[in-house]
């Protein structure tokens, strides 16, 4: 072991590398599997690579490659009492006598049933796989918790059990078909979590298995699982409202027929999430993009769903949208979409009922030509649209809230560390309703945000930002011009084509575009850069892959549903503001904002603490987020009944 806790050694000729010590760790296995023709499971498993992970204090991890593992004490040769073990795993298939294969099938279907097979912890200096009962490895393990029969090669059983489970054959499907298909979800590859519990592992089958095209849904109910984990171990009564948690209320999808100014007549396909009400009216965004789907639409929508419970405003979760494109349409065609989009969502929503507001590609422009034809279709001028400008009604600061919040949700993990926003280096990727109010509260703090970026490039000002240059930016993107335009004034700052801004030096990153927008290299290279801390101001705008190197390299990580919610916040201060009749100023709405998001911040270690997630652990504030999302809507739904 080297001096911080990492070593590499071979055994039987497989290089391992280990990080500290992992005890009581959990397993997660992950496999890269090209195609069909490689699905020779068995084999596969030799290339997979056993990922150890604990959610409690002290974390630590083992990355090892599967190697031969130990000879069965019992039935296999040289069984005598003491010997070492040889290896890791032995996964060549070996002559069994008949006996043993009864063992091991009764075996084996008994921990089916409990499925807490096993955890690795360093031994010696190597990394061995134990089993969570009798708390010992390999030869060690002479008996299983039901009796003498079970003295198996407890990792082969292990691995069979995780290589024939649903899950990763369901994972395996969608590799390839994404790879025939072109789906795109090949570069995401999905949590497979062998060490699961039962209950976790078959709620995340049954979504799998449900829609297994849906990718980034798939994705955030993963993540989502995982942390509650601990949760629905103490608390089973909770397994069935996580089950229909993830299935949403209701789904409506609609045809938007629309014309654009030449007469020609153009479709688009319409969506609303309404996906839970368990706390108070569905509220969410809605977001115009060509990538709009399903599956965008309903992780968003769980999304919105746990980030509202976050907050202290009694408000549920819900998302929708268009795949049509605003880019290059003149006013007047904008006006006619989103006219035909109301004429069918103006049915599904209302201030008690269904409460959208802007995301990406909804602005106060569209917002504005909405909720004219909501008002028109109704005849109520009611306070059921933020993000309208304020003449309309709107709060102070709700265009600001998100990206305002974002930072003072930062500030928040900073102060834990006794350290200041001032002076520090941060790289902000977007540059429209979050990103740009995040950089302006950035500059505001005497912090340095060095980058911006589109859909086309990026931006890189190592000087920094100042208001001035904010202000340039601003009027860059408001009327529509390319990043490349802020160099001609700015000559020492660099605009990258189609590049990213996460390679620029920086202490913390802001991903506020889109979601999967940091991937893998991206997060390497966030790394390379000393970057210590990533805040999601997008949604989901990290993949597992990315995260995967954050904990690897104890990168603290907030996500958007905790750091993002200033939005929900400052919707929730707009509505008690409508129906008091009364505007609150700027600053007050600011300061209760930062009290919020304070709040918002506690709550997540708190929930962290109580399930035994310490704050060392990188993905504390992940699972604190979910956790104490999820109880709040878990409790209401459990008081509520089967509706
Ligand atoms: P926005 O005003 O439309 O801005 C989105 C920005 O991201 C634009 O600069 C856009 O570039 C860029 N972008 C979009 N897709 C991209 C991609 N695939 N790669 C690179 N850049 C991309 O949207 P927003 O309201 O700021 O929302 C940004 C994110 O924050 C979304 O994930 C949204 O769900 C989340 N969020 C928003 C709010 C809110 O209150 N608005 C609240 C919570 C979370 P172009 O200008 O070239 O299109």
């Amino acid at each position: 072991m080297d001096a911080d806790g990492e070593g590499r050694e071979s055994v039987e000729g497989l290089d391992v590398v280990h990080h500290g010590n992992a005890e009581a760790a959990h397993v997660n296995l992950r496999g890269d599997l090209n195609d069909f023709q490689e699905i020779d499971l068995l084999g596969q498993s030799r290339k997979l690579v056993l990922a150890v992970r604990e959610m409690g204090a002290g974390v630590e991890e083992i990355d090892l490659e599967m190697g031969p593992g130990d000879e069965d004490p019992n039935f296999g040769p040289g069984n005598s009492e003491g010997n070492e073990p040889q290896g890791l795993l032995d996964l060549t298939p070996k002559q069994q006598p008949r006996k043993k294969k009864k063992v091991v099938k009764k075996w084996r279907d008994e921990w089916a049933e409990t499925y807490k097979w096993a955890y690795v912890a360093v031994h010696e200096n190597t990394p061995r796989i134990f089993c969570s009962i009798c708390k010992e490895y390999g030869r060690k393990h002479r008996r299983n918790p039901y009796g003498n029969e079970g003295s198996r090669n407890m990792q082969m059983s292990a691995l069979e059990e995780h290589n024939n489970s649903l899950l990763h054959k369901e994972a395996l499907r969608l590799q390839m078909a994404s790879k025939d298909k072109g789906l795109g979800l090949v570069d995401r590859p999905l949590y497979i979590k062998a060490h699961m519990s039962k209950n976790a592992e078959s709620i995340l089958e049954a979504v799998i298995k449900r829609d297994p095209h849906e990718g980034e849904f798939i994705q955030a109910v993963s993540e989502v699982v995982h942390s509650l984990e601990a949760v629905l171990s103490k608390n089973p009564q909770f397994v069935h409202i996580l089950e229909r948690l993830l299935e949403p209320e209701r789904v409506i999808i609609f045809r938007v027929p629309w014309t654009d100014d030449k007469g020609e007549m153009h479709v688009n396909r319409g969506f609303r999430i309404q996906y839970n009400q368990a706390l108070g009216p569905f509220k969410g965004g809605l977001r115009f993009h060509p990538g709009v789907n399903l599956s965008v639409m309903k992780f968003l929508g769980l999304e919105q769903t746990l980030k509202s419970a976050l907050t202290s405003v009694n408000l549920g979760g819900a998302m929708g949208g268009s795949d049509f494109d605003p880019k290059n349409k003149t006013d007047n065609e904008i006006m006619r979409f989103c006219q035909s989009f109301m004429e069918e969502l103006y049915r599904h929503i209302g201030p008690n009922q269904d409460i959208p507001c802007g995301d990406i590609g909804v602005g106060a422009r569209e917002i504005g030509f909405l909720f004219g034809q909501y008002r028109r279709l109704t005849s109520q001028f009611e306070s059921m649209f933020t993000c309208r400008s304020l003449p309309s009604g709107a709060s102070q600061l709700r265009l600001e809230a998100t990206g305002y919040g974002l930072v003072y949700f930062a500030k928040e993990i900073l102060a834990d560390m006794e350290k200041d926003l001032k002076g520090l280096r941060c790289a902000v990727s977007g540059s429209g309703k979050v990103a740009i109010y995040a950089v302006e509260k950035l500059i505001a703090f005497g912090a340095i945000p060095v980058s911006v970026s589109d859909s086309r490039g990026c931006i890189i000002d190592e000087d920094g930002f100042d208001f001035a240059k904010l202000s340039h930016l601003r009027d860059i993107k408001n009327h529509r011009k390319s990043l490349r335009e802020y160099t001609k004034a700015h000559p020492r700052s660099k605009y990258i084509d189609d590049g990213k801004p996460w390679g620029v030096k920086c202490d913390l990153a802001f991903p506020c575009a889109s979601q999967n927008e940091l991937n893998h290299s991206d997060a390497m290279a966030l790394v390379n850069t000393g970057c210590k801390i990533v805040v999601e101001g997008a949604n989901m705008p990290c993949t597992t892959d990315a995260l995967e190197v954050f904990r690897k390299s104890k990168i603290v990580y907030a996500p958007g549903k905790a750091a993002n919610a200033g939005g929900v916040v400052v919707s929730g201060l707009e509505m008690i503001q409508y129906t008091g009749r009364r505007q609150w100023s700027a600053d007050e709405i600011d300061s209760k904002l930062q009290e919020e998001m304070k709040d918002i911040y506690l709550k997540c270690k708190k929930a962290a603490n109580e399930f035994g997630i310490g704050v060392g652990n990188p993905e504390s504030l992940v699972h604190g987020a979910n956790i104490g999302a999820f109880l709040p809507v878990a409790r209401a739904m459990l008081e509520q009944g089967c509706v």
